[in-house]
């Protein structure tokens, strides 16, 4: 194991530790990342059973020595809601939501989950009700059952295998010899990107989250895959708060809401047909990618 895992398998058994308490590869070096800048405060909650209502209140947000990113966000999202978040690239919108996961404190403005300040949450009782799905995912070098199962420590072999099912997933790891006892290489080299994102999105149905994150979930795919991909989200996603950053059009069309990102503010938020109607910078973006502009670019 090397690359990517080197410096986390040096940090003094951290890595060990999280892996024997089964949090996902995205949780461990989310974790990671956090730990040096952000600790649990002394008076953090382990609150569970989160519903997933999410407030951004009076938000701004710069990375050390950068300039402002975030510029006063004001947002909420409801429980069960399906928010599209679009904007150029570089416009914060993985930041936004990795303030959800605490991966940063706000430089002002306060984001809360269920009404709770997200700082007065512990932070591993928080990830492992957020569920993230991101451009690629990386696997551990196990068996897919395994990696699966870090969804929930302790789920049975039906219960994984109807996961994959319902990720799209069974039925190319039936055809592997080894089948579920295939070890995927590392970070999952052994599989395709989208095979690897039904891994992770199996993964994901188990953990069962409040709320789930999907960064560009399907931007490093070809089409016959991201088809497979995208019927798996949707279940996913059913019944939960998501939160989708996506620059493809097909991706947001359903969502309840769409809000855009522009210069560290919300320019507009409606849903995709209220937002073409009003003539503005979404219907600008959206005009551009059916001329082929692609992805929606500034
Ligand atoms: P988007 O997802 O809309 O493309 P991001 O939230 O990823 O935007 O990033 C917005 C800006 O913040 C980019 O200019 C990026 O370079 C910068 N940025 C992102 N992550 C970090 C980081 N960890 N440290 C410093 N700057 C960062
Ligand atoms: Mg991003």
């Amino acid at each position: 194991v090397g690359g990517l895992f080197g410096p986390v398998l040096g940090l003094s058994g951290v890595y060990k530790t999280l892996r024997t308490a089964q949090v996902s590869v995205e949780e461990v070096y989310g974790i990671l990342d956090a730990q040096d800048a952000l600790g649990d405060a002394p008076d953090a909650r382990e609150v569970l059973g989160l519903r997933g209502d999410i407030r951004w209140d009076g938000i701004r947000f710069s990375y050390p020595g950068g300039a402002p990113l975030l510029d006063g966000i004001d947002l909420h999202v409801h429980e069960g809601e399906r928010l599209a978040i679009v904007g150029p690239s570089g416009s914060g919108k993985s930041t936004l939501v990795a303030l959800v996961q605490r991966f940063y404190d706000p430089t002002d403005g306060v984001v809360r989950v269920d009404g709770i300040d997200v700082r007065k949450l512990k932070q591993i009782a928080l990830r492992r009700q957020v569920g993230v799905v991101f451009q690629d995912s990386l696997l551990f070098n196990e068996s897919i059952r395994a990696n699966i199962a870090y969804g929930r420590p302790g789920a049975t072999r039906a219960e994984i295998e109807a996961a994959a099912r319902a990720a799209n997933a069974h039925d190319f790891v039936s055809r592997l010899p080894d089948g579920y006892d295939t070890v995927v290489g590392e970070r999952g080299s052994r599989l395709s990107v989208g095979e690897r994102q039904r891994i992770s999105i199996a993964r994901t149905l188990l953990k069962d989250p409040a709320i789930l994150i999907l960064d560009e979930p399907t931007s490093a795919l070809d089409a016959e895959s991201e088809a497979l991909v995208q019927e798996a989200l949707a279940r996913v996603s059913r019944r939960r708060t998501t939160l989708i950053i996506a620059h493809r059009l097909s991706t947001v069309v359903d969502a309840d809401r769409i809000v855009v990102l522009k210069q560290g503010r919300i320019v507009e938020q409606g849903k995709h047909q209220e937002l073409i109607g009003r003539g503005g910078y979404y219907a600008s973006l959206v005009e551009k990618q059916t001329r082929g502009l692609f992805p929606m670019a500034a």
